[in-house]
């Protein structure tokens, strides 16, 4: 059977390759001719393992001998098996380079598997490489990738978004049929709406974060990109649980919410939605989905959200505090790159200052500023306590409505460079999704339309544009199904 990679999700390639029509080898060889074909414009892709082949003939064995096993086993088969997928590079896979797009870790190799990997590798996903990410992923445009930008599928004067830039390009391109980002404040959402794919960030602890380079260890998750929320909900069933590994994974006595409504009712923040460095035309579109929903018999409800105008400024108070604890593991002496100066200290100002970017170094400082000593009180704690009323906001929010709707991003994918000598107009970017990371809870980013290109503005193509849905702690559930209801996939 020819292979129509445009056609495929993971729910349909799965059934085939039960049924025999091709095999993973055959579907594998497919993705890597479409990345060889495609990946020299986009950039999606930094490498593309050599051991992909011979995972994806492993997991043929499996199916092969499933099938003589008889039709229960076959049934039984994961969901994933022979499933190639792409992993953002700063999640490790055993043997081969992690570099979080940093000259940092240019040639680190990875000593063992992320839970997530091994999870994946269990279920017989075929892991086609490692994608392009904004370096440790601090940014919103994978510009700060050591390797170079990512581009938009869409149009390629157009950045993919960010940090799990490649990650979403790669499912939008059709150089995989999902892959694994991670989010501190945004980086798989934003990305997925940039590209017109589903991404979804989980319930902080919902997905283990070992083996995951941490950026925000408070604010961290992995999370999937596919092509269809079904796909997403399918790969999180994969990843997600408790994992010993680490303490603050979740399991399901940690929530004890009730049921979501039988129709899930949808809350407005409106009030946040009137600020001025919103597109028009994310306005308007976001606006036809709540029709959409309507239409569908779901009821709208305006909430308020109180203190949530103060959320990225939060944001850029505590990611910074943890990522420059975080990154002071990258000493030039443990991992990666090695400077040799006169002595220890030396060596270690030389190695950050040849290892690390602009955008990294920029956030270690303003974190160990607001963890200094009379600043700490100052910027660290009262950060910390309107992270908690923002917080009690959602709770009391979610007394009334079931999931809460923003548009994903203010505005459509910008062109490259638009935003690179202005770090307060690319953190803007954010004020949207940060507020998930902030909360713990989860949210996903679904296609929901396009800003109508127009010459006018620059805007040569229709570029896609995302809806993000946010539901109470480990409710996945109930995104997974407004999500589906909204793409018609029910
Ligand atoms: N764009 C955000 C930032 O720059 C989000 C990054 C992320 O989620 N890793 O911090």
């Amino acid at each position: 059977m020819k292979i129509d990679i445009k056609k495929l999700d993971i729910a349909k390639a799965h059934e085939h390759l039960i049924k025999g029509d091709f095999t993973s080898v055959e579907l594998t060889q497919t993705y890597i001719d479409e990345i060889k074909r495609v990946n020299g414009d986009i950039n999606a892709y930094l490498e593309v393992f050599d051991d992909a082949i011979e995972s994806a003939g492993s997991a043929d064995k499996e199916i092969a001998e499933a099938r003589s096993a008889g039709e229960s086993t076959l049934l039984g088969l994961s969901q994933l098996i022979g499933i190639p997928c792409g992993i953002k590079d700063n999640i490790l896979v055993k043997g081969h380079i992690a570099s979080a797009s940093s000259k940092m870790l240019e040639g680190y190799h990875a000593t063992y598997d992320a839970t997530v990997i091994s999870k994946l590798k269990a279920a017989g996903a075929v892991i086609l490489g490692r994608t392009n990410m904004d370096e440790f992923a601090m940014g919103g445009s994978t510009e700060n990738s050591a390797y170079g930008v990512t581009k938009n599928p869409y149009d390629i004067s157009r950045v993919a978004g960010g940090s799990s830039g490649g990650s979403a390009a790669a499912v939008a391109m059709d150089g995989a049929l999902f892959t694994l980002g991670s989010d501190t404040g945004g980086s798989i959402r934003q990305p997925a709406s940039f590209c017109g794919v589903v991404g979804l960030k989980p319930t902080y602890g919902a997905v283990s974060r070992y083996g995951v380079m941490a950026m925000g260890s408070s604010l961290d998750q992995i999370g999937p990109i596919g092509k269809t929320v079904t796909d997403c909900e399918i790969i999180f069933n994969v990843i997600h649980g408790k994992d010993r590994k680490d303490g603050t994974t979740i399991d399901e006595k940690t929530y004890e919410n009730g049921d979501a409504s039988a129709k899930p009712i949808i809350g407005v923040p409106r009030h946040f939605l009137n600020g001025d460095g919103i597109d028009p035309a994310v306005i308007e579109n976001f606006n036809a989905s709540l029709e959409t929903f309507k239409k569908k018999g779901y009821e709208i409800r305006d909430i308020e959200l109180p203190n949530v105008s103060y959320s990225l400024m939060v944001y850029y108070i505590v990611m910074p505090a943890e990522v420059s604890a975080n990154m002071a593991r990258f000493d030039g002496m443990r991992f990666g790159l090695h400077k040799d100066g006169k002595n220890g200290i030396e060596d270690y100002f030389l190695s950050r200052r040849a290892g690390l970017g602009r955008e990294v170094i920029r956030r270690i400082l303003l974190g160990t500023y607001v963890l200094s000593s009379g600043y700490y009180d100052a910027y660290y704690n009262r950060a910390n306590a309107v992270r908690c009323m923002i917080t009690e906001d959602f709770y009391k929010a979610f007394q009334t409505v079931d999931v809460i709707v923003t548009p994903t991003t203010p505005s459509p994918a910008f062109k490259i460079g638009e935003k690179t000598s202005d770090p307060m107009a690319m953190y803007l970017e954010d004020i949207f999704t940060v507020t998930a990371n902030l909360t713990g809870m989860p949210a996903i980013s679904v296609p929901c339309g396009f800003a109508p290109k127009d010459k006018s503005l620059g805007r040569e193509v229709d570029l896609p544009l995302g809806l993000q849905i946010t539901a109470r702690h480990a409710d996945e559930k109930t995104l997974f199904k407004v999500g589906k209801d909204l793409l018609g996939e029910l």
